[in-house]
């Protein structure tokens, strides 16, 4: 029996060396968006601008192993 949930989740991002990209949605225009993170800093915390509508993203990343444990993104105000 195949695990497709476990696929499901491993076309969502690719892995290169140090640095993941990672889907998700923007929490002000709900628009996929992607950022690059980090896989070297297993907690962080970093504002980024949504490439759709601009305005600043409060995104918090937790990662185990190289891979998102936990991630959420919220406005700023
Ligand atoms: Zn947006």
């Amino acid at each position: 029996m195949k695990d497709t949930f476990g696929m499901f989740i491993h076309v969502s991002w690719k892995s290169s060396g140090h640095e993941m990209e990672y889907f998700f949605e923007c929490p002000y225009c709900w628009e996929r968006i992607s950022i690059i993170i980090d896989t070297s800093v297993n907690d962080q915390i970093f504002v980024e601008d949504c490439e759709v509508c601009c305005r600043p993203i409060e995104i918090r990343v937790v990662l185990d192993n190289s891979e998102v444990s936990s991630f959420s993104a919220s406005k700023t105000d």
